[in-house]
């Protein structure tokens, strides 16, 4: 799905997975379940792409949802990866980079533990590492936003050019607007507020979450 020029939503993925097109290829935002790829990369050839053209693979974190897809992805692309220094880690020991509170019960929760031995992902090597600020050429600047919270390392993805922002899981999105990270999965609660506020401050006009719809007018409906 077209969300502006040049940037795309990978229909079916969970959790979601963007595409931006540059003249120099194609860089992908999370990577999904494991075996994602496939339509990932179906994807890529709707839009009159092929694996080759795949330059760059961003991860916000390292939950499986998000970096299920990404070493065969890698394998069949190519590309480049890229993490922070924490998530690299975790994606490196094949594990997120937190741990869930055990306490209290949610319906999520309870399927992630039973499904966990099953849906374990690859170890995997990332290429480079990201830092807080840099700038990777993608979409007229792509800017490396620390968004801890959620997990400890976790990074959005913030075009000024466009005025988009890639929050992962930072932030969810609904009908109603944009919200903080799911108060189950956070790693820390007084980081996560830090980061939405600090997201807020970005001025995005659009927002692209890891979980609920594209919202296309951002302005006034950051979780403050
Ligand atoms: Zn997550």
């Amino acid at each position: 799905m077209k969300i502006i020029d040049n940037v795309f939503l990978v229909p079916g993925v969970m959790a979601n997975s963007y595409i931006i097109m540059d003249a120099d290829g194609l860089t992908i935002i999370d990577t999904g379940m494991p075996r994602s790829e496939k339509k990932i990369l179906a994807y890529v050839s709707s839009l009159g792409k092929s694996a080759n053209d795949v330059k760059r693979i961003l991860l916000t974190h390292s939950d499986l949802d998000h970096v299920g897809g990404l070493a065969v992805l890698h394998k069949l692309t190519g590309a480049r990866t890229y993490a922070s220094q924490i998530e690299a880690g975790a994606i490196a020991a094949g594990t997120s980079s937190r741990q869930i509170k055990s306490s209290g019960f949610s319906m999520r929760r309870l399927m992630f533990s039973l499904l966990r031995p099953f849906m374990k992902a690859p170890h995997f090597q990332v290429d480079e590492i990201l830092t807080d600020g840099q700038i990777l050429p993608a979409l007229g600047g792509l800017h490396v936003v620390e968004t801890s919270g959620h997990t400890p390392g976790h990074i959005s993805l913030f075009a000024p050019s466009v005025g988009v922002l890639f929050c992962g899981d930072s932030m969810v999105t609904d009908e109603n607007g944009i919200h903080g990270s799911r108060p189950g999965l956070t790693w820390n609660d007084a980081k996560a507020r830090e980061s939405e506020r600090r997201q807020a401050a970005l001025g995005a006009r659009i927002v692209c979450s890891g979980h609920g719809p594209i919202v296309m007018d951002a302005t006034g409906k950051f979780p403050l």
